[in-house]
Formats: structure tokens, C-alpha cells, sequence
């Protein structure tokens, strides 16, 4: 089977199946070896390991997953790619292909059926449309993940990798920098890919911790605080959190939050690390 990955044999399997790509499923078809041969060298796959692919689109990963892994279980939402797919990876008898939404379909199920419950790695080139969710139920569902390797808009790759007191840090980038380990792989231009997507497009390996980096007594009221936090940018900590109801805390009381913890009490919550907001989010629900 000749690989997909470049522009003359993606154009020709779009028009033998009479398709053109989705935008309501943020179809970007990877055309481009020595990328798709980058995303599989950051991943680490080896011949041990189970690989979950989030939307395969016509195979042209998948071809290169199928080859490095053990085995490849690939969730595609668009009903009319699966025959396109049993064509492409028909030489390939260590893929799955499950027709579902990876929003909603149940991702441990998928583990204990097809890798007996242990660690998965998950690599996909992800529909941009929904990226922080799919990145959040990973990490949320305690679905056993090893590393996260994806392509993603440059600008969320920014997010994910970036510390405190730069312009690009933000609640993704404490969700990220709670379960793993960031790091950002390669930038790829928008003539990688058919349709060429409207926006610049990075690689980025994310390596699941074993717990999360920080402790926090309630991690849900800690991620309260820094999506309130983050809402608010240009107020003052003091400001922004005694604004939420749903955080049951007054002024005053941030303000001698941040002072127990000799922060100055006119801060922004830009500058604060992961490891403040779990300390300030102890320090609020005493
Ligand atoms: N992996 C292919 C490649 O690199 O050429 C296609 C990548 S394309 C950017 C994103 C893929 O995700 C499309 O095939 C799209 O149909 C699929 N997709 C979009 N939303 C999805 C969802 N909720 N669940 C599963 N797959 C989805």
C-alpha cells in the first residue's frame, strides 16, 4: 500500500470516494512525511504499545502508527470516512476503527477491551474545534495514559507549554502543567496539510505524571479559582474571586490569604504559579 501522507495520493482516495473534507469536523488532512514521521518519533510508540488515535480522517497517521505500534484503536466521528479507512489500512490486521464521538464514548472501555486496562498512549492530529475538551476529558476521566502526543493551533500549543507572566499562560496551561509533563515538539506551516487550516499548527508531547504535580485538598475548587482567576485577567485577585458566588469568599479574605502567604494583596492571577493556587485554594476553604 503506498502512503498517504502527501498531496497526490490524499487527492486521489478525496476523489475515488467522491469526498471533500468537512470543516464542521475540522478535517485537515496531513499531506506531509516528515511531519507525520516527527509526530510518531515524539510519541515514543513502540512495538509495546497500545496507541488511541482521535480521528483518523482518511488513515494517513494511522499508516505510520499501524507500522510503530502494537496495535492502533482509531475513533472517527464522520460515518462516510469508514469505508474510506476498511480501504486505506485493509494491509493492517493490528488497527480498529470505532465510528463514535470521542466526547462521548466511554475511553476505558476501550482500554480494558483492547489493552487490559494498562497504560494507552494517545497521538492524533486533533479537530481544532474541540481540542481543550478532548484534552480535558483524557486527563479528567482517569482513563490509564502514558503521554498525549497531538497536533494542535500553534497559538493552544503556546497555551499548553507556557509558565507564569507570560501573555499566553493561562487556565489550559495550569490544567496541562496539573497532569503532565508539557512539552512542545514542532512547528507545522499550513501547506502540511489539505484544506490548508486558516491558522499556524504545532506538535506538542504531553507526558502524564504519575500524580498530579501539586496536592490540593479540592482540585475542582482550585480549578474554580483559576478559570475565575483567568476570566478576569485586568482585577486583582481580591477582586475577581470575591466577584464569583459560587467560590463563597469576600474580599477581605482573599486579600489575607495572599498576605498569609506574603504575596501582595493587589496581585493578578496571571503571576501565580500552579503550586500558589493549590495553596490558596487550601488556605480559602480552611
Ligand atoms: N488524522 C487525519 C490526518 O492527520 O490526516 C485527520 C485529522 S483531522 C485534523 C481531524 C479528524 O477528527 C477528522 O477526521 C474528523 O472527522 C475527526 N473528528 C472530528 N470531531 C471528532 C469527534 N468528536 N470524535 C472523533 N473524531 C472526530
Amino acid at each position: 500500500m503506498a502512503y498517504l501522507g502527501n498531496a497526490a495520493r490524499t487527492k486521489e482516495v478525496l476523489s475515488k470516494y467522491n469526498m471533500s473534507a468537512k470543516k464542521k469536523f475540522g478535517q485537515n488532512f496531513l499531506i506531509d512525511s516528515s511531519v507525520l514521521d516527527g509526530i510518531v518519533e515524539a510519541s515514543g510508540v513502540t512495538k509495546d504499545d497500545c496507541v488511541l488515535e482521535i480521528g483518523p480522517g482518511i488513515g494517513s497517521l494511522t499508516q505510520y502508527l499501524a507500522e510503530a505500534a502494537k496495535r492502533v484503536v482509531a475513533v472517527e466521528i464522520d460515518k462516510t470516512l469508514i469505508p474510506v479507512l476498511n480501504d486505506t489500512l485493509s494491509e493492517y490486521d493490528n488497527v480498529t476503527i470505532i465510528n463514535e464521538d470521542i466526547l462521548k464514548v466511554d475511553i476505558e472501555s476501550i482500554v480494558n477491551e483492547y489493552n487490559e486496562g494498562r497504560q494507552i498512549k494517545v497521538v492524533a492530529n486533533l479537530p481544532y474545534y474541540i481540542t481543550t475538551p478532548i484534552i480535558m476529558k483524557l486527563f479528567e476521566s482517569g482513563v490509564p495514559i502514558d503521554s498525549i502526543t497531538v497536533m494542535v493551533q500553534k497559538e493552544v500549543a503556546d497555551r499548553m507549554v507556557m509558565g507564569p507572566g507570560n501573555k499566553d499562560y493561562g487556565s489550559l496551561s495550569l490544567a496541562v502543567g496539573y497532569y503532565a509533563h508539557a512539552t512542545f515538539v514542532m512547528n507545522v506551516a499550513p501547506g502540511s496539510f489539505i484544506p490548508q487550516p486558516g491558522v499556524g499548527s504545532a506538535v506538542v508531547h504531553l507526558k502524564r505524571y504519575e500524580k498530579p504535580a501539586v496536592e490540593v485538598a479540592d482540585e475542582k475548587y482550585m480549578f474554580e479559582i483559576i478559570r475565575t482567576a483567568f476570566n478576569q485577567r485586568r482585577k486583582t485577585l481580591s477582586n475577581a474571586l470575591s466577584n464569583n458566588p459560587s467560590l463563597k469568599v469576600t474580599r477581605q479574605q482573599v486579600q489575607d490569604a495572599l498576605t498569609e502567604m506574603e504575596i501582595n494583596e493587589k496581585t493578578r492571577g496571571e503571576v501565580l504559579t500552579l503550586e500558589q493556587f493549590a495553596r490558596l485554594s487550601d488556605i480559602l476553604q480552611r
